[in-house]
């Protein structure tokens, strides 16, 4: 073994940077070290706005150098495989890492080769095929937009898995929308949301709103409908429908996918994982059910709650809590973790439903107004307010 720390945290994301910065702040601060083998780290969040054209891609990266907190080791390098019984983690550059608490935070895995036509066609130009779901891709949905000819078809898919942030295959779907009002082509064009799942929201509450939004904007709503396979030499995407099996071949020039997504290989592979490849962790604590020293949270954890940034802004403090009650042999204060998530619906330029909720999909609100409705004030905060918080606040462990 090379080396050990006290705190090892697997990934230098949302949640393993904000686990760390909370740890590295504190005035009884553990020795924390970071694997992370990336260059740059991505608020994801924005990724959202920069298809619909609000910002430049740029502005949703960081050089993880810069990110990466003050005190803490920063190993870069892959990790690549788990010993809990020994606690250990080797890495892809072959180095084995000791440590007395492990937290696990390396986010989740899109598999873009899993649905076919669709790693040689998103984002090159041209195909009309996009997606917001990565850096490299996301600006493309905008090009696309400019694009799109009058009378023309824009389809918005939704996998059958759980996906990051529940919300953003559609959030871009409103924003096309209203985008191509603009330049005077929606009239007679089609926009259809082609969802894998049986509901257009998973909390009922927001839920009522979105419906309002969609008869609103005329746009047409296919449940349990799921996106095969797509032609991109044709301009065609094979659906099925998931109650009737019948599938439907649909010509498109626009079609935002939202990719095929989960667990990552190298930790499905391991002890750590539940029976879907997730960090198994206790969904109110966020420690692993099997190994005690092993934490878990964000996108590769086995958490049954949307998989957000907001999320994460809850359960690292209940984490560190818990962790740091086991440093010292004491009982955790700050509570449990409940479930809460977030998902700012964007439904158009300067117009936002802030939806909040917990594991009962029940609402979990944070403002003394009725959040179901759309609010210039929330477009705002998601747009300057929330990426200011990110990188001033929440990677900086002050919330
Ligand atoms: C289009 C889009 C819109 C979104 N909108 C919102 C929103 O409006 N609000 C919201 O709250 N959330 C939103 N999200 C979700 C949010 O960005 C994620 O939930 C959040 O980034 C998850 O954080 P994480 O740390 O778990 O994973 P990530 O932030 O993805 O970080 C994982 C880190 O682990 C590293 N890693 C990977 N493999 C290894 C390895 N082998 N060893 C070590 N490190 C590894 C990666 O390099 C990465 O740095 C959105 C996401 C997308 C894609």
């Amino acid at each position: 073994m090379t080396n050990s720390h006290q705190v090892l945290i697997v990934g230098g994301g949302t949640a393993g940077l904000t686990v760390a910065s909370q740890l590295v702040t504190r005035d009884d601060a553990p020795e924390v070290a970071v694997i992370e083998p990336a260059d740059t780290h991505y608020y994801q969040p924005l990724w959202t706005l920069i298809g619909g054209g609000v910002f430049p891609k740029e502005e949703s990266a960081r050089p993880m150098a810069e990110v990466m907190p003050k005190g803490v080791t920063w190993i870069q390098d892959a990790a690549a495989s788990f010993d809990p019984d020994n606690n250990t983690v080797t890495t892809a550059g072959g180095d084995t890492y000791g440590y007395d608490y492990l937290v696990m935070a390396a986010g989740l895995q899109i598999n873009w080769d899993a649905l076919p036509g669709l790693a040689e066609s998103v984002g090159q130009p041209g195909t009309g095929v996009v997606s917001n779901y990565s850096y490299e891709t996301c600006e493309t949905t905008w090009d696309a937009i400019q694009q799109f000819p009058k009378g023309g078809t824009a389809l918005f898919t939704e996998p059958t898995m759980g996906v990051k942030c529940g919300g953003a295959p559609q959030k871009i779907m409103y924003l096309t929308d209203e985008a191509l009002r603009r330049r005077g082509v929606r009239d007679g064009s089609r926009i259809a949301f082609m969802k894998a799942k049986g509901a257009l929201f998973s909390s009922k509450p927001y839920e009522e709103t979105l419906y309002k939004v969609v008869e609103r904007k005329d746009i047409e709503v296919n449940l349990m409908t799921e996106l095969t396979e797509i032609h991109p030499d044709q301009k065609e995407a094979v659906f099925r429908n998931l109650e009737t099996e019948e599938e439907t071949t649909i010509g498109y020039d626009l079609l935002h996918v939202v990719p095929p997504m989960g667990p990552l290989d190298f930790i499905a592979d391991s002890p750590l994982a539940d029976e879907e490849g997730w960090v198994d962790v206790d969904a109110e604590t966020l420690q692993h059910t099997r190994y005690p020293n092993v934490f878990g949270l964000g996108d590769n954890s086995s958490l049954p709650t949307s998989k957000t940034g907001a999320a994460i802004r809850k359960q690292a403090p209940v984490l560190v809590d818990h962790l740091m009650a086991q440093i010292h042999h004491t009982t955790p204060v700050n509570g449990t973790y409940n479930g809460y998530t977030s998902c700012p619906l964007v439904t158009g330029y300067g117009k936002l439903v802030m939806a909040e909720f917990d594991y009962d999909k029940e609402p979990d609100e944070s403002f003394p107004f009725d959040q179901t409705q759309e609010r210039y004030s929330m477009y705002a905060l998601k747009a300057y307010g929330l990426p200011r918080m990110y990188w001033n606040g929440m990677l900086k462990g002050r919330m």
